[in-house]
């Protein structure tokens, strides 16, 4: 049985003073359940506070975005190192915000997940379609390529602890949500690629989120497939209530 995994993706919402409040909130209004994993990705401003926080709470820290160097003249970026440090023990690689505003490709992907791998942290690898590439019948063209071109310079012992989000892009922010029966589909498929790379056992093993306007109303009805293995979170991560009924969800 693979643990679910709840994570919240703050974006670039919250200072410093706010991701306290909102995390105090999260850790006094309701224990997150113990057979999930439950992770909070504030901004990285934010990480160092909300880091000494979530100190012996069951939940876990993540970072939103790392730089492929573990140091060097990057002006502006943040290396895996640093956020290891900091008491991250999980970092979004290739959302869909990041491909699509900062040119981010699979090549870059994949030095980011090295990034990251290397420092013994677990990379959430985003991956979806457009909603001109649902249209068109390429949702799994593109599902595969990105899959591919991130992670096919790994092997089976260095991507174990991957966490996989399957996040079509036309459903992130917008409200329209996969219904659970697509999300199965790309999850299922997404599997089958991982079994074809890194054979059946770490396929099995590695945990597919759905993201895309993941709501405490629709929750449920995601969370309960055996197949999806958790979600991510954006604007409903938000708010303490919504965040925790998703959580508890299912
Ligand atoms: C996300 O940021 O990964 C996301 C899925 O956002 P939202 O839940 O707001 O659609």
């Amino acid at each position: 049985m693979r643990r679910k995994i709840v994570a919240g993706n703050w974006k670039m919402y919250k200072t410093p003073a706010e991701a306290v409040s909102l995390v105090t909130e999260i850790l006094r209004v309701a224990p997150p359940r113990n057979d999930r994993d439950v992770v909070v990705c504030p901004p990285f401003t934010a990480l160092s506070r909300v880091s000494q926080l979530l100190k012996g709470s069951p939940v876990k820290l993540g970072a939103q975005n790392v730089c492929w160097e573990k140091e060097g003249a990057y002006t502006g970026e943040i290396s895996a190192p640093m956020l290891r440090e900091l008491g991250c023990e999980y970092v979004i690689v290739g959302h869909s915000e990041r491909r699509q505003y900062f040119r981010e490709d699979d090549a870059l992907i994949a030095k980011k997940l090295k990034a990251v791998l290397a420092e013994h942290m677990k990379p959430i690898l985003c991956v979806g379609e457009r909603l001109e590439e649902r249209e068109g019948g390429r949702t799994n063209e593109v599902l595969a390529s990105q899959t591919k071109g991130a992670l096919g310079e790994f092997d089976a012992t260095q991507v174990r602890g991957l966490v996989v989000a399957y996040e079509p892009v036309w459903a992130i922010g917008t409200g329209k949500t996969a219904t659970s029966q697509m999300a199965v589909e790309a999850h299922q498929f997404i599997r089958q690629l991982l079994a074809e790379m890194f054979g059946a056992g770490l396929a099995g093993e590695t945990r597919i989120q759905y993201g895309g306007s993941v709501k405490p109303e629709n929750a449920a009805e995601l969370l309960r497939e055996p197949e999806i293995d958790g979600a991510l979170v954006g604007g409903a991560s938000l708010k303490a209530d919504s965040f925790l009924r998703i959580v508890h969800a299912g």
